[in-house]
């Protein structure tokens, strides 16, 4: 077995996130990944790696995942709380359902994670928490008015929750990907906005491969615990704002 500890990724079943459970499985690190897609996981075909159907929005269903990872890998050292939502558009012609999808999965699944990791982590005295931000939860973009909302969100509740256990030795790292080429775009975006996005990628150049905000992410976790990456912003050189 890996003397490495176990790490936790949401949202593992596609972009950065089995991005980043490629990256922590080549390091060493044995897996739990979470995602309502299965086979997409499956298919990652990654070793000592515990793979559950879940939705992070089920808070009983994520902790007896949790649980049993635990028994096989021992206690969660880092959780990457990163499956999030975007659907783009404008606020007056958007279907509200999908301003409660953003705020329940970008906000709520996150909160869960973190309340079923960081009272152990606070015991214990060590741990780490990567949340995935967005440059969209540092400055307003066209069209991103509620995923921005939510993204401002994750960054507030980091550095909220940074503040309160930094004496108890736990990391709360906010990774902030500018654009990236993943699926985020197809979760039903209005047509102008996703325009507006996949225009501006091509412009500049292309957005970044999910591979590289999935070193960012294992990059601030390897730095020596009493090292915290409060917040790293990683975007495409070419992008603007
Ligand atoms: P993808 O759409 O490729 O990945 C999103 C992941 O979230 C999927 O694995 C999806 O899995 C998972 N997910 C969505 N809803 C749920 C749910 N209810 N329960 C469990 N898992 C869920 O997009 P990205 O890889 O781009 O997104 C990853 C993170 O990066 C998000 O938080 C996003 O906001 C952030 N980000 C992305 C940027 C980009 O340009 N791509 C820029 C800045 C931040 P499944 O559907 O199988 O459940």
């Amino acid at each position: 077995m890996s003397d490495k500890k176990l790490v936790v990724i949401t949202g593992a079943s596609s972009g950065i996130g089995a991005a980043t459970a490629k990256a922590f499985s080549d390091a060493g690190y044995p897996l739990l990944l979470l995602a309502r897609r299965l086979d997409r996981m499956q298919a990652l075909n990654l070793p000592n790696a515990i793979i559950k159907e879940v939705d992070v929005l089920d808070l009983d269903a994520m902790k007896a995942a949790i649980n049993e990872a635990q028994d096989s890998y021992g206690e969660v050292d880092c959780l990457v709380n990163n499956a999030g939502v975007m659907i783009n558009g404008k606020p007056q012609s958007q279907n509200p359902d999908d301003w409660q999808k953003m705020l329940d999965v970008n906000i709520r699944g996150v909160l869960n994670g973190i309340h079923l990791v960081l009272k152990n982590m606070v015991d214990r005295k060590g741990g780490t928490i990567i949340n995935m931000g967005s440059i969209a939860g540092i400055k307003t973009f066209a069209d991103h008015t509620v995923y921005c909302g939510t993204k401002f969100a994750v960054h507030a509740i980091t550095e909220n929750i940074r503040e309160e256990v930094a004496g108890h030795n736990v990391r709360l790292i906010t990774i902030a990907p500018g654009m990236v080429y993943t699926e985020l775009l197809d979760h039903g975006c209005e047509e102008e906005a996703r325009k507006g996005w996949m225009d501006y990628a091509e412009q500049i150049g292309g957005a970044l491969k999910p591979e590289s905000i999935a070193k960012s992410v294992l990059f601030s976790y390897e730095m020596p615990q009493e090292v915290c990456v409060r917040e790293m912003v990683v975007c495409p050189t070419g992008q603007e704002p």
